[in-house]
Formats: structure tokens, sequence, C-alpha cells
């Protein structure tokens, strides 16, 4: 979500005559989008910002920007412990930046943090990638889980509508991108502040209308969305994937906790049993789908038998990937003034063993891939070897793999390759060039 919101701002500046500065310490603008979601993500900018206020200080033209969560949470209070800051701005504004750089060049201070009805934005994100793009279908965060910053600092949900989401894609596609990935904080939420209700008394406009309204966008060879919310996961939702050829069979569904009680304190509205069935519902309909999830250790009062649940539903299920995180107390977040939080030690121990125990379920499960034959959607070269490509299955796996193929045919980002794949390990995949 950050990203997505750092290309439309970076999309903003390039539009108004901005362009990239060989490094942050050379530039006359520097816009810091900043997350809040965990508090050493919060604690960097700090640090980034020190070191631009002393080069503000012998460079009084540089400008100095702070947009994203952090500025949301912090607004005002920012300026007290940087001064030189010259915007800050809400992840809500992001789409507004060059009107609040109008008002900083007429020599105002500007905090922007307002609750703010998001404007549409179509034409000017600047996309890192020229092959996957973003596409936010869903702004903001109504649930109330008890650990979670986001709905404070992103709002209310707002639902972009069908038809402007599907322009979007249209324009992507026309430029060439192949695949995109619908982005929302809880993406099953899609449309529910959005009018329309079927002849059967359905909800129009959910996540599943939307898949089949936008899935015959020429041009884009692959679909994806995240992150799902097992609150209000539905078998529909499996089928439309199940039925769509460009939807890609991969499945990103937090669970959070695997005990029903640190579930219930979370505040997250179902139990692991309901989890346990939406995975068994996905793997009858779609065998071959890979699972990943997100989970937090430590959270308040978290015992080792519930602990240890955790590692179970992780060991039962044999997840393809889970992103782990140690609980950080936010602020204005209901846990954050529970009594029972744990002590460092024990949540650093848990996330280890947690790590060790994804990695080798990773690992296993990437073992299904060997000698298989899989398409993989180029996407750039591999950083660290020009000679090879990166790309990633339809199940998210990344695969690195030879440019050239066995005829001599020279493959590019934006190409479908078929790979025959050989060497596999936790995280990633080697493969070979079919063709
Ligand atoms: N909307 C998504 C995730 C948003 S935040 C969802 O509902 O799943 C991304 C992940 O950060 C969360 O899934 C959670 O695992 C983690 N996270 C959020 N708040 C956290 C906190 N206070 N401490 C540790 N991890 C947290
Ligand atoms: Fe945070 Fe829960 Fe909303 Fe996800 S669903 S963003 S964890 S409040």
């Amino acid at each position: 979500m950050n990203k997505a919101d750092s290309e439309r701002m970076a999309g903003i500046l390039e539009r108004i005559g901005y362009s990239i500065a060989p490094s942050e310490l050379e530039a006359d603008l520097v816009l810091y989008n900043t997350c809040t979601i965990r508090n050493n993500a919060e604690q960097k900018v700090y640090s980034y910002l020190g070191r631009q206020a002393r080069r503000k200080k012998v460079l009084p033209h540089l400008k100095l920007i702070v947009a994203g969560c952090v500025a949301q949470q912090e607004g005002e209070s920012l300026l007290r412990r940087v001064p030189e800051i010259d915007l800050i701005m809400g992840p809500q504004h992001a789409n507004r930046l060059e009107t609040l750089l109008m008002q900083v060049e007429n020599g105002q201070q500007v905090v922007a943090t307002e609750e703010q009805y998001i404007l549409e934005d179509l034409t000017t994100a600047r996309r890192d990638s020229k092959t996957c793009a973003w596409v936010n279908v869903i702004y903001g965060c109504n649930e109330r889980c008890t650990y979670c910053v986001v709905p404070s600092v992103r709002g209310k949900e707002q639902s972009r509508s069908p038809e402007v989401i599907r322009l979007e894609i249209e324009n992507l596609a026309a430029l060439s991108f192949k695949e995109i990935t619908l982005l929302g904080q809880n993406i099953d939420a899609y449309g529910r502040d959005l009018p329309g209700i079927t002849k059967e008394g359905r909800r129009e406009n959910t996540l599943t209308d939307l898949l089949y309204y936008i899935h015959d966008v020429k041009g884009i060879e692959r679909i994806r969305f995240a992150t799902s919310h097992p609150r209000y996961f539905t078998n529909r939702l499996i089928k439309a994937c199940a039925e769509l050829p460009k939807v890609c069979e991969h499945f990103h569904i937090p669970f959070q906790s695997g005990d029903n009680e640190i579930l219930k304190a979370m505040g997250r509205g179902y139990t692991i049993e309901k989890y346990r069935k939406i995975i068994e519902n996905i793997r009858s309909l779609i065998p071959n789908a890979s699972i990943s999830a997100d989970v937090i250790v430590g959270f308040p009062g978290e015992s080792e038998m519930q602990f240890n649940q955790t590692l179970s539903v992780i060991e039962d299920i044999g997840f393809d990937q889970v992103n782990t995180a140690a609980y950080s107390p936010r602020p204005n977040t209901p846990a954050s003034n529970w009594p029972d939080q744990l002590p460092e030690e024990i949540k650093v121990d848990r996330l280890k063993e947690l790590n060790c125990l994804v990695e080798a379920i990773a690992k296993k499960r990437n073992t299904r891939y060997k000698d298989l034959t899989e398409e993989v959607l180029a996407e750039g070269f591999n950083p660290k070897n020009k000679n090879q490509l990166m790309g990633r299955t339809r199940t998210n796996r990344l695969v690195f793999f030879s440019k050239e193929g066995p005829k001599g045919c020279i493959y590019k980002a934006g190409d479908l390759v078929a790979l025959k794949i050989q060497e596999v390990r936790s995280f990633s995949l080697s493969g070979t060039p079919l063709r």
C-alpha cells in the first residue's frame, strides 16, 4: 500500500517538473513516505530526518516533506521535533501533493492530516515496474483489530468505483503492463460503501463482482489481490478464482494467531476453525494454490501454550510463506494499554522459533515445484546476476532463470516464459527456459 502511495506521489512530482536526484543528499526536495505499523519502522524516519534537517541549515531552499502514516499519527508534534519540515501530509492527502506544495512555495509550513475524501488520480503514478502494477480498490479500514494502528492513520473505508478501477487497468494494459494486484487493507470489504443490491438481495460490487468485471481487460495476463480477511472471505470468491483464468492461484490470508482466545482479544472476529475451513475450501477447488499469511507473536497475555497453537497451525496448514512480527505496542490502540505485556526477550525468542519453522515448512512446500514446468512472468534482471531474469510463478514463488532460451531466444521483462524448475530453496526457485 505504501509503495503504491509512493508511486502516485512520485508521479505527481514528475508531472510538475521534478526528476530523480542521484542521491537523497543531493536532492532539492526530499519526501519520506513513512510507515508506523511497528515501532522500528517509525523510528527509522527520525534518523533520516535529522540528517536532512542539518542539510537544510546550509541549504534553505531544500523542501522537506514527511508523508504517510507517521505524518498522520504525529501531525504537528513532528514539527516540534523537527521544525525544519515544510510539509506533513497523511496518506489520505497523497493525491493532493501538488496543491500542498504550492502552499509551501507561498512560504507556509503545512500540516495536512484532516480526514479527507480521496481524490481520483488516474494518470500520474510513476510505476517502479513496467510489468506489474498496484491498483488500489479500497482505501482505509473499518476494522478495529486491537493491536493495529492502520484504522487511525488511514481512516475510514473508501471504495473506488468499478468503472474507475477498470479504466486504470485499461490504461495499464495500453502501457504493456501484464500483471495487476488489487489492493486494500481488508480487500473483502470492497464495495460495502458503494450503492447497489442485486435482484437476489445480495450486495453488488463485492470483490468477487469486481474480479468478473475487470477480468477481460485485454493485455492483462495476471490478476492478484491482497489482503484477504478471514472474517469476510467468501466461498463465492474462491469459486471466482477457480473459474477466472487470469486470477492467480495465490491467497494471502493473515490469521495472526492460532489461538481462539488471542484471536478474540485481537478483535479479529473469526475462530481458527473457521480459518482452517477456508483453507480447506480453497484447496478442494484449487489444489495447487499457494497460501501465505501474517502472524503476530507475543501479543499481550500470550502464553507458551497459545504460542504453540500458532506453531501447530503453521505446521498443519503448510504455508508457502508467512510474514511474521513480534507484537509492537502502537499509539492509540487498545492492546497497547493492557497490563499483561510480554517482555521483549520472550517476544524475540518466539519470533526466532516461529521463523525457523516458517522457513522449514516453506522449503518443504517448495519441493513440490522440482522438475515441474511453470509459467513465469519475467519482471526484470536478477540484481546479483545480469545474465539472469527474475519473475514469479502464478502462485507467487520467486524464480531466477537464464535470460537466454535453448534456441538463442533472449527473454526480457514482460515475457511469459515456460520454465523447468531445477532448484528449490525456502523462498525462491531456479529454472531453465524450455523454449
Ligand atoms: N490489513 C491487513 C494487514 C495490515 S498490517 C490485515 O488485516 O491482515 C500488516 C501486518 O502487520 C498485519 O497483518 C500484522 O500481522 C502486522 N501488524 C499490525 N500491527 C502490528 C503490531 N502492532 N505489532 C506487530 N505486528 C503488527
Ligand atoms: Fe489493521 Fe485489522 Fe484493519 Fe488489517 S483489518 S488493517 S490488521 S485493523
